[in-house]
């Protein structure tokens, strides 16, 4: 990640190298850790596909954890809203954590609506270069209107929801994911195939 991305409060820090490269860490698990950055509007299936995948890579015994948006706001970001800035923030926070549990040799899969382009491109500088795939949900916002499976796109028609993504608040699309996936077209299994089969492609 370039120099200064993340704000240093602290002086005199260094980053201390563990004994364990990478490597030898992959032959272990034989796989490798990396991040698989869910993107798309609320119902577009983060979660669904998210857990699923993660059933799949550890029913093969690799090892596959999810961040997923709603218990992420319940502690290590408890204290941020909804605003851009606060957004911003939120995904840096899970952009850190992910890279983490890639290092540490999962599948780390996060379930963010993450509706700025910029904020997840930081979440991609942040990870170790070629281990970051970002796979976009590709639903339209009525479709996911219309599954609302948490009542929220309800909430938000009424004014019950301030800067709601699709509604009052923008997505930013992702201009160049590693994968896109219609999930109105598309069965959970065949989504979860499609990521699965692309995880294959990436470098030990
Ligand atoms: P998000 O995490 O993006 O807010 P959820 O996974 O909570 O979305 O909800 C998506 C809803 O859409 C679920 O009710 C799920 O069963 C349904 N769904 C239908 N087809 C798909 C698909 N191909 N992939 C994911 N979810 C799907």
């Amino acid at each position: 990640m370039a120099a200064g991305e993340s704000s240093h409060k602290s002086e005199n820090i260094t980053w201390t190298r563990g004994k364990i490269t990478p490597e030898e860490r992959a032959r272990q698990n034989q796989h490798s850790g990396c991040v698989v950055w869910l993107t798309g509007l609320s119902a577009a299936g983060k979660s669904t596909i998210a857990s699923e995948l993660e059933r799949v890579l550890f029913t093969q015994g690799k090892h596959a954890f999810v961040l997923d948006g709603d218990n992420m706001r319940h502690g290590l970001c408890s204290d941020l809203g909804f605003s851009p800035p606060d957004r911003k923030e939120n995904i840096r926070r899970i952009g850190e954590v992910a890279k983490l549990f890639a290092e540490a040799g999962f599948v780390c899969i996060t379930a963010f609506i993450s509706p700025y382009r910029s904020d997840r491109d930081l979440a991609r500088r942040i990870a170790t270069e070629g281990k970051f795939v970002e796979v976009y949900l590709n639903v339209p916002v009525e479709v996911c209107e219309k599954r609302d499976p948490k009542g929220l796109y309800a909430k938000a028609r009424a004014g019950k929801i301030e800067n709601f993504t699709g509604i009052s608040a923008p997505y930013e699309p992702p201009l160049k994911p590693e994968l896109e996936l219609r999930t109105d077209k598309m069965s959970v299994a065949e989504c979860v195939a499609a990521i699965h089969e692309r995880l294959l492609q990436l470098p030990c």
